[in-house]
């Protein structure tokens, strides 16, 4: 049984680029006579705000989208809004803890900064974690319980994760290349996005995830996470990012294209979610 998701993060509204990768996840799962799960995203309590994630529904469901589990619709995996999950992430944290995985981290971005020895990685916002700031193994392994301080996934040093991405084709990505060790909970208790999002889509038995391409590198530490977890991975769909006529990535706050502002303006479903952007600019 086909399963995907619809995982919003409820920090604005959404616009185009959203609207277009969510529709294909639709599509995807009504081609397949699957089902559709929607979650909110919302652990970034700083960030995030209700009436943002009741946005979300409402302009989905403005788009004609369907789907069969939700913080709206209920269902077996409820609830379906990650605030409310944090016991669940807790005992995954407990599972990489026990697996030796993850350690404690103490060092602030500006410690990492000043030790950085690799440029920044091409594709991903996140400076690599300088090997000379790891602990020693074993370090943190006497902790009950996560909160207080950061926690890191130690990646393999140098080893290549493969993948097969079914829009983007065959995908390659070196640990400790491309990406270093990664942030899996916060020190202000809750988890970070690559834990919560891999332990909710086992959860919920997500089979295939659709989302934008931004995410292709989150996916090689994802695969490394279900790994250590002893988890089955699911298939990876990754659509092309919206641009514009210039070819620049459409920003959240792009004036004019959250979906909310083209309603106003009239513009049809069908129109947001196929008329070329520039169209839709003007
Ligand atoms: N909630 C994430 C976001 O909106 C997407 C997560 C995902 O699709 O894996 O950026």
């Amino acid at each position: 049984m086909y399963r995907g998701r619809l995982a919003p993060t409820p920090t604005g509204y959404l616009h185009l680029g959203h609207a277009r990768t969510f529709a294909l996840a639709a599509q995807r799962a009504q081609a397949a006579q699957g089902q559709l799960i929607y979650r909110t995203e919302d652990l970034d309590a700083e960030r995030c705000r209700p009436e943002f994630a009741l946005a979300a529904l409402e302009d989905l469901r403005w788009l004609g989208l369907l789907w069969h589990e939700g913080p709206d619709v209920d269902g077996p995996h409820a609830p379906y809004t990650q605030s409310q999950r944090r016991g669940y992430f807790l005992k995954v944290w407990q599972l990489l803890h026990a697996a030796g995985s993850i350690y404690p981290c103490d060092k602030s971005r500006q410690d990492v900064a000043r030790a950085l020895t690799a440029p920044h990685a091409e594709h991903d916002a996140e400076p690599i974690f300088p090997p000379s700031l790891r602990p020693p193994l074993g370090h943190g392994r006497d902790l009950i319980q996560p909160d207080g301080t950061n926690w890191r996934f130690r990646v393999p040093d140098g080893e290549t994760i493969h993948f097969e991405d079914r829009l983007q084709g065959p995908q390659a990505f070196v640990a400790g290349k491309d990406f270093g060790d990664f942030l899996v909970w916060r020190k202000d208790g809750f988890p970070a996005y690559e834990l919560s999002v891999v332990a909710d889509d086992h959860a919920m038995g997500i089979s295939e995830v659709v989302r934008g391409a931004d995410l292709l590198l989150s996916t090689a530490r994802q695969i490394l996470l279900y790994r250590a977890l002893g988890w089955p991975e699911p298939h990876w769909a990754h659509a092309p990012l919206v641009v514009d006529a210039q070819g620049r990535r459409l920003a959240k706050r792009t004036a004019g294209l959250s979906i909310r502002e083209l309603r106003a303006q009239g513009r049809t479903p069908a129109e947001v979610l196929t008329a070329p952007v520039g169209t839709l600019l003007s």
